[in-house]
Parts: structure tokens; sequence; C-alpha cells
């Protein structure tokens, strides 16, 4: 593996504080920052410190919402949402489509920054102003498809007039992660706001200021500035102050906040949708096109350093091709450039903090101490920053280690040979996650036939997320416990409203007439049922 020091001189040696120590320099404008986070609603005067994973340089002391904050935040919102709800969804969709130029004319800016608070490699921020152009295009596009009045089938033909309305929730609290700052802050939010909602969002600590920017990115798109609220702070207060104040709840994160937050969510009788963790499988078939999938296998697992919710971290290779596709695999992730700069041409970044990289240690660690083989890598870099740990390729993972069912959210793959299809995919279903899943194979109705029996949300066939990641009319989400609900498609805005039927009835009534007795309205009544069964009525 190569690497690259970053650019602006050696590494600082831990996190040095410009506040404290006048040797020190942010990585970032303090200008800059401060206009960000200008947008955050706090009157705490409690700020948290923010830095670099790339060096470890400062980045931002980021102002703290308390409680009455986020009550704050509710109120603006709501405010907004009111009028917001009347403008007229042609316009609503003019804004999305607004928002998409612009962020592909901003998006060096929004790399950059993404790259300064994630650490991830220039090639993989580019996803995200990536996912979200698609995702503002999309439902800017489709709007009408989603959102219209639509007339339904009445109970007595001609007679029975019934349209179903889509009336917005109110306000959505958005809780988002760390690992796809930009994106997971915007691309659940766009739909809501498409819908008429507002939003009051908290994005995770580590990341505020690519939120924010998205944030400022959203008022000069057109979309009023009230309606987009950002709070900060932990997730355990100000999250849980969202929760008990939105109309519904859109979480992205770990299953385990995920499940705090769905019992929250029950007490108030409200809505949620969880987008939570995984343990993906990648299933590569004996006829798979063997140079493919090994290029397939380093994206998807290495991609972001491995912290994607929809990355692989378990590998099942057909026996007859084994040897060969491991061969390749160990040669294209030997060959991968690591490097703590913002340029292109790195292939791998920094994991995000401290508590990602002792994770993703401690489960290597376990791994080899009960007799897994490292195929490549296996150890953290701090040569090349803080946190980066090398893309790792483990053989002989047994259930009793511990990354063999729990997610490690790093650049860290088990491989497994497989005889039999039906128990690779018995393999790749066991566990209790169902997020995302790919298969390789050069016979597409075969691999077809193979996805049809695996318990995940999306399945990509010669891919390994991004086709199902980026078809945005198509719903993604996880089954068992990766999550409950679907983001993109017409489920991705449909749960951001209440539907409303509307029923008007003409002529005969739903009681007996002119004095017709219940006896003889029943009669007729069951009569009618028949007629309209062999008419073939629904
Ligand atoms: P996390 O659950 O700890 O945090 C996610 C967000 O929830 C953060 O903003 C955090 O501040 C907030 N939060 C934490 N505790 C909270 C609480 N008690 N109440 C309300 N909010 C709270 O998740 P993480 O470990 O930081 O993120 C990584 C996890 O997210 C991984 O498991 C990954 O698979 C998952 N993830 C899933 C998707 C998806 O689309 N399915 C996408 C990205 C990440």
């Amino acid at each position: 593996m190569t690497s690259q020091h970053p650019t602006g001189g050696p590494l600082v040696d831990g996190p040095s504080d410009p506040e404290h120590d006048p040797a020190a320099s942010y990585g970032l404008e303090p200008g800059y920052v401060r206009r960000l986070t200008d947008r955050i609603v706090s009157t705490t005067s409690e700020t948290a410190p923010t830095y670099s994973p790339l060096s470890g340089q400062p980045l931002a002391h980021v102002p703290q919402s308390g409680d009455d904050d986020v009550a704050e935040a509710f109120v603006r919102a709501r405010r907004a949402q009111q009028q917001w709800a009347r403008t007229g969804l042609d316009e609503r969709a003019a804004v999305l489509l607004r928002l998409h130029d612009l962020i592909l004319d901003r998006q060096d800016e929004i790399i950059d920054l993404i790259c300064w608070e994630s650490g991830k490699a220039r090639k993989h921020a580019f996803d995200e102003p990536l996912h979200v152009a698609l995702t503002a295009r999309y439902y800017g596009r489709t709007a009408h498809d989603h959102l219209d009045t639509r007339r339904k089938l009445g109970v007595v033909p001609g007679l029975t007039r019934v349209e179903v309305h889509r009336q917005p929730l109110g306000v959505v609290g958005i809780i988002s992660p760390w690992n796809y700052p930009f994106t997971m802050a915007l691309c659940d939010g766009l739909p809501a706001l498409l819908a008429g909602n507002a939003v009051v969002a908290k994005p995770d600590s580590q990341t505020m200021l690519t939120a924010l920017l998205a944030a400022e990115l959203l008022e000069e798109a057109g979309f009023p500035r009230d309606l987009w609220q950002v709070v900060a702070g932990p997730g355990s207060k100000v999250g849980t102050s969202i929760v008990q104040r939105a109309d519904y709840v859109c979480f992205t994160g770990s299953t385990p906040t995920g499940r705090l937050i769905a019992t929250q969510c029950a007490e108030r009788l409200i809505g949620c949708s969880l987008e939570l963790g995984g343990k993906n499988p990648m299933l590569v078939l004996r006829d798979a096109d063997v140079e493919k999938a090994a290029e397939g296998a380093c994206r998807g697992s290495f991609s972001n350093a491995g912290q994607l919710c929809v990355s692989m971290e378990r590998l099942f290779v057909a026996d007859q091709i084994y040897d060969r596709f491991v061969a390749r695999f160990v040669a294209r992730t030997e060959a991968m450039t690591l490097g703590a700069t913002l340029d292109w041409g790195n292939d791998m970044g920094s994991l995000i903090s401290q508590a990602q990289l002792d994770t993703v240690t401690a489960h290597v660690e376990d791994a080899v101490a009960r007799g897994a083989r490292v195929l490549t890598g296996g150890r953290p870099r701090p040569d090349l920053g803080p946190y980066f740990f090398e893309p790792t390729i483990l053989e002989g993972v047994t259930p009793e280690m511990t990354c063999f069912g729990d997610e490690t959210f790093g650049p860290v793959i088990a491989l497994y040979r497989f005889h039999d299809e039906a128990d690779a995919v018995a393999r790749a279903n066991a566990g209790d996650y169902g997020l995302n899943a790919s298969i390789y194979s050069q016979d597409g109705a075969r691999a077809r036939m193979v996805a049809r029996n695996i318990l995940c949300g999306t399945v990509n066939i010669n891919e390994a997320f991004g086709a199902t990641f980026a078809s945005i009319d198509s719903p993604m989400g996880g089954m068992r416990q990766s999550g409950m609900g679907r983001r993109q498609g017409s489920e991705g805005i449909h749960r951001y409203t209440e539907s409303q039927s509307v029923a008007t009835q003409r002529l005969i009534r739903f009681a007996p007439m002119l004095g017709m007795s219940d006896r003889a309205y029943a009669t007729v009544m069951t009569a009618q049922l028949r007629v309209m069964k062999k008419l073939g009525r629904a």
C-alpha cells in the first residue's frame, strides 16, 4: 500500500487547540466556521470542540443547544411550515431542482468540508453531493406522482366518489450520523420539505459543519430559512428533546439507538423510520467474472474506510473460483493508496475517530487471537493520520469471533468459501441484520433468483451498493434489525404525509331506504356484493 502525507506540512501531534495554544492552527477559516455555526439554535453559551480526523487539527467550537433551544427551533419551524404548506407544489419542486444545480456548482467546497470533517478520501466524499443531487432531481421531477390528489374506487360505482389527499405531518425531526455527513443530513429531508413539512435536524456532533453547509445551501436554493432548523448536542439529550416534540422522526444510526427512538415514538404514537446497521454479505457465484468481482469487493468493503451502512463485511466465494478471486482481491487491496490529503487520488482515507479505530482494532485483534488469518492489512497506520487503519482481509473467521456477527463499521472483510449456493444463501441470511447484499454472477437471471432468497432490503447484482443506493425511484432500507420503513421512492416521501380519504355519496345511503326493512336491506346488499364479484370489481 502506498501512502501520502497531508498537504500543508507534517501532521499535528494530537489535537492542539488554538484557543489555548498559539502555535496551533485551525484547519478551516474561523470566519467561515462562524458563518456556519451561526445557524445553530443555541443560547446555552456552551460549545463543543471538533477536530479533523485527517490531522487532529481543531476545526470549530460548536455552540450547543439546550432543551429550550430545541423548543424554540420547533416554534420557528412550525411557523414556517404553515406558510410553506400553502406554497404550490410546482414552486416547491422548482426549489429542489435549483438545489440540484447549486450542489453541483458548489461541489468542491462541499467535498473539501466533508473531507476535513470526516477524514474520508475525496472520491468517497464525491458520492455525497452526487447522491443529494440525484435525490433532489428525482423528487423535484416526480412531485406530482407522489403528492397529487388521487381518485380511488368508490363502493358504489358512479355514486360514491372517493379522493385521497396527502397532507403534510408538520415538523419532522431528522437525527443523522457522521459517516455520510452531507447526504445523511439532507437526503431524507428533501422529500419531507417537498411534502410541505418543516425539519428540525440534529446532525452528529462530529460533523456539524457539513450539515450546516447543507442548511445554508437549502436557503440559497430558495427554501425559507426557518423551514430547516439545526440544533446541536449529544444525542441522548438533544435527540431526545427532538423526539419529544416532532410529528415524525427520521433516524439513521445504530440499531441500539434506533430501538430506543422507536420506543419513544411509540409512547407518543408518532411514526418513525429507522435506517440502522448491517453485516452485509457479498456472494461471488461460480460463474462470476473474477476481475469484476474483485474490483467490486474492494469498493464494497473499503469505501469510506468501511464506515458505510451498506458496505460489505462478509464475502462468500464459490469454491471453484475461490483461489483466483482471493489472489485478485488481495492484489487490488494491496495496490490501494491511503492518504490524508484533500486531493483526488487516494483510494481510502481515515476512520473518523479514536472510538472507531478502537472498535476496528479490537475486532481484528480478537479475530487474530482466536485463529483468523490476515491476508492483507490488519494494522493501524498512525504514520498517515491519527485514525488510519489498513484495508484488511481476514480468512478463517469463526462464530465465536466478534467480527463474525457484529458490525465492524470499518475496512475489515471476512472471506468464506462455499460449495453449495443454497448453503451460501443460508449463511448470508444468518444473524439479525438485513440491510444490503451483493451478488456477482454473469448470469443475471440466475443471480436475480438467488436475490429473491436473500433477507435484505436491497440486493445489488454485479455491484456492491451503488446501483440500489443511486436508483432513487426504488425504496431503500433494512429488513429485520436493520431498520423500519424506507427512504427513497414513493415510500420515502409518503412516510412524511397523512393520507386523507374524502368520499362524497350521491343518491343512495348506507341504510334502508323507502320503508325497506333491515332484513330486506341486508338481502339487497348481499345480492349486490355477489354481482360486484361476478363483474370482477375489486
Ligand atoms: P448512533 O446511533 O450512535 O448515532 C447516530 C445519531 O443518533 C447521532 O446523531 C447521535 O447523536 C444520535 N443519538 C445517539 N443517541 C441518541 C439517543 N439516545 N436519542 C436520540 N439520538 C441519539 O450511530 P453511530 O454509531 O454514530 O453511527 C453508525 C451507525 O449508523 C452504524 O451502525 C451504521 O450502520 C448506521 N448507519 C446506517 C445507515 C442506513 O442508512 N441504514 C446509514 C448510515 C449509518
